[in-house]
This record gives C-alpha cells, structure tokens and sequence, in this order.
C-alpha cells in the first residue's frame, strides 16, 4: 500500500538518539527513506536497524554539524546515494546549565555553534538540492526555551530564540519553491538531554510540578508531530513553530 512519505528523502541531525530517533522511526513509518547524521557511529547504526525494521532505506552519516567540512562531506554523502533530499531536520542540539559568569567562551560557543551557527551549515548545504521538488520541509527544533526562560539558560535560550528568527526568515525564501520551514517547540522531554534533571528527585518532582499535564512528554509524540508537518495536509504551515510543551508556556 502507498504511504504518505513515498519517495521522499530526510536528512536528520541528531538522529542517533532521542527526539531525532524518534522521528526517524515516525518517518520511516510512512515510507520515508532517511539519512542520519551524527558522531557516535554505534548509537547511529542501532538507529538505522530500528529504523530499517520498519521497511525504510536508512543510510549513515557521521557528522559533526558544527564544522563545515564535515557538513560539505556529509552533503555530497547523502546526496551521492539518494540523489535528492526533500525533508532537512535540524535536531541536533546541546544545552549546558550554568549561570552567566561561570560560563567560560568555549562553551558558549559550543552551544551556539551546536544550536544554530549548524543550522546555517546545513540548510546552506541542503537547500539547493530541495529546490525544484515542489515539495520540501524543514523542521527546526527549537523550544519552549525560543518563548520563555529559566536561571542558567542564558547561552541555550539565545540560540533557540535566534533559531526561531532563522525559521521565520528562511520560510520567506523558500515559501515560493513550496518549501516549509518550521519549529518544533518542546517543553521537557525525558532524554538523555535531561537526564541530570530527572536523575535528581527535587529536580524532577519541581518540573513535573510546572507541566500542566503532570507529566514529561513522550518521544513518539515529537515523531507524530514531525509526521504531520512533513504531510501534504500541513503545507500551509511555514514561518512558525509548534509548542509541544503539555501546557508549560500557557501559565
Ligand atoms: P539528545 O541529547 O538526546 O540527543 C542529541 C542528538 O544530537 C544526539 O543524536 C547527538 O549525537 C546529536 N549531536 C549533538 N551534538 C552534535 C554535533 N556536534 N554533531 C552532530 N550531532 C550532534 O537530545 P534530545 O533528543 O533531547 O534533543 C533534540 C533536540 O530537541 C535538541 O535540539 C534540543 O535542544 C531540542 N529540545 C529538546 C527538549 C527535550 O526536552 N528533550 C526540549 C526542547 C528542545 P552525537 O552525540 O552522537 O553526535
């Protein structure tokens, strides 16, 4: 039976684990095929047989997206054994917890050159080989931290606000060639990004406390939702994000 991603091809950041295997799975699912990128070749490669499990052609791309060579290497990659690329996912992302002055400028520029100066990276190699397809998505997963802040987020909430300015801008590029660009806004999902606080009882029972929902979101919610902006029915929806946050940014 035909499914809604056919044919299409989806470049994913981060897609080794987390919110990015996640939404492999989900694509895969509905007949995407998929290249994920990453650096630890054996959390990729578990990934990729997970993925292949669902019927979906799944190649590998170690990658460290905060570097251009290794972007320009990973392009001419994925584009040399699928020929196309339809669906970009820039999900690959960092966050270091730490009030201002103890930050020191090299893991400043760690979280930005991870959150968004890769980003740029990507979609500057990606987006002239989405051209042409009349079809095209690009998911950047920003976050409730691109509307509202906590203490020691200062370098992680800059790039995830600055990335929501990325996606507004770059959907007026694209709009025309029927490319979409939009973020996905989650609020705590239970990942290893989070794990220092879930592992903590006090963090944990104080964040749970903060989600309307009253509980952390499931991976597979972030896959559906990626689904449904990479389906036909959500091409009206670009120079925006989605919150995904179970009520967090609504108090
Ligand atoms: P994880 O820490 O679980 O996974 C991060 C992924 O990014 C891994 O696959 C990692 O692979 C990859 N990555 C990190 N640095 C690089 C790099 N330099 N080059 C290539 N790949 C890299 O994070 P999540 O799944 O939780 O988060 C995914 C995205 O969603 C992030 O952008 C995050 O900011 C955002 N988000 C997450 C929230 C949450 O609650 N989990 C909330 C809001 C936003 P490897 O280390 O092998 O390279």
């Amino acid at each position: 039976m035909a499914k809604a991603l056919d044919g299409r091809v989806a470049v994913i950041t981060g897609g080794s684990r987390g919110l990015g295997r996640a939404m492999g799975l989900a694509l895969a699912e509905e007949g995407s095929s998929l290249a994920l990128v990453a650096r630890d070749a054996d959390k990729l490669e578990e990934t990729a047989q997970a993925c292949r499990s669902k019927g979906a052609r799944v190649e590998t791309f170690l990658c460290d997206v905060t570097d251009e060579s290794s972007v320009e290497r990973t392009r001419a990659g994925v584009i040399g054994a699928f020929g196309a690329a339809h669906i970009l996912i820039n999900n690959a992302g960092i966050n270091i917890r730490k009030p201002i002055h103890e930050f020191t400028l090299d893991e400043w520029m760690r979280v930005t050159n991870t959150n968004l100066t890769s980003v740029f990276l990507m979609c500057r190699a990606f987006v002239p080989h989405m051209k042409g397809h009349g079809y095209g998505r690009i998911i950047n997963m920003t976050s409730i931290m691109s509307h509202v802040s906590l203490p020691g987020r200062t370098a992680y909430s800059s790039t995830k606000t600055a990335l929501l300015g990325l996606t507004r801008a770059l959907s007026q590029e694209l709009a025309s060639d029927g490319i979409t660009v939009v973020g996905i806004s989650p609020g705590p999902f239970a990942t290893e990004m989070n794990t220092p606080l879930m592992q903590n009882p006090e963090t944990n029972a104080q964040f749970i406390s903060k989600i309307p929902v009253g509980r952390w979101g499931r991976v597979e919610e972030i896959g559906a939702l990626a689904r449904f902006i990479c389906s036909e029915d959500a091409g009206f929806i670009t120079g925006t994000d989605i919150l995904i946050d179970g009520g967090w940014c609504a108090q």
